[in-house]
């Protein structure tokens, strides 16, 4: 298993998850700490011997994430299970929602899954197809910085590969509704207020529109990728992440310590990750 338990816990400092069960705190509800732990740990880790599924969402992570992520006894932060939660929450709505439509023209949730080198396997859900429109949908929700850079990237033409959001919607594209002739993300801007809004112009929600790019480049996109992560398989040889990819939430000064907001919150690789541990001592933190 790859995530054995919560980091931090307030009673046991750590706990494997069994000990939620019987914890005399019970810091959440129990069922919610249990959908954390079943979305949690379901990815074992990668191995040259055998057959490595990697979802589409996670092929657009660093590697260092992917692998750190992969191995086992890694230590998860309930907080990342608070985000999970949140998207669920989102997604589970969306498609009670689509239950009175036609199902033949509202698609939901259609799975895939395709060997993309031998070994390894992409797969990935697309959230809706609306099949009279030809558009393809993605659900997500974001911090209002997020959202300006979406909003950014439209405005500015951005080409297809520069945001995930655009890669991810691309690869559903190709690999499940190729007849998609648009694609969309349905953003809900989770820490939007009035202030936000006056000062930035951005609405409590946001609709991106991205990029369609053509199946020969988003199918090379994928097969690098792939190698990529099979060449740190196959090596052991992790790549650090770039500050690209570690400043992508901004730094935050918390206890007068300034991490970047990625490690310390969003990355379920934190915990065993060496860079963070060296950005810890560095930036002081105990
Ligand atoms: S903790 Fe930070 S540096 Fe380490 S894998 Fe996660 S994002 Fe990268």
């Amino acid at each position: 298993m790859p995530s054995i338990g919560f980091d931090p816990c307030p009673v046991y400092g750590r706990a494997t998850f069994d000990k939620c069960d019987t914890c005399p705190s019970r810091c959440r509800p129990l069922p919610l700490m249990k959908t954390w732990e079943n979305g949690l740990r379901i990815k074992p880790p990668l191995s040259k011997d055998s057959v490595n599924r990697i979802s589409t969402t996670e092929s657009l992570d660093p590697l260092q994430k992917i692998w750190y992520s992969r191995i086992n006894e890694s230590w998860i932060s309930p907080s990342l299970g608070l985000w999970a939660l949140d998207g669920t929450a989102m997604h589970a709505i969306a498609e009670k929602g689509a239950e009175g439509l036609d199902q033949s023209v509202f698609v939901t949730e259609k799975k895939f899954e395709t060997e993309i080198i031998p070994g390894y396997i992409l797969t990935g859900m697309s959230d809706l197809m609306e099949r009279d429109r030809g558009t393809l949908w993605d659900y997500k929700k974001k911090t209002f910085l997020g959202a300006i850079e979406l909003r950014e990237a439209e405005k500015n033409k951005l080409p297809w590969d520069a945001t995930d959001e655009s890669v991810q919607l691309n690869i559903y594209r190709i690999y499940n509704f190729p007849e998609a002739k648009s694609l969309k993300n349905y953003i809900i801007v989770r820490d939007w207020n009035a202030r936000i809004g006056r000062e930035t112009g951005l609405e409590k929600e946001l609709i991106f529109n991205a990029p369609l790019a053509s199946e020969a480049e988003v199918r090379l996109w994928v097969k690098t990728r792939f190698l990529k992560i099979k060449n740190m398989v196959d090596t052991g040889v992790v790549p650090e992440c770039t500050r690209g990819d570690i400043m992508k939430y901004k730094e935050k000064k918390i206890d007068g310590v300034t991490l970047p907001s990625r490690c310390r919150f969003y990355c379920d690789a934190s915990t065993l990750c060496p860079q963070f541990a060296r950005m810890k001592a560095n930036a002081g933190a105990t």
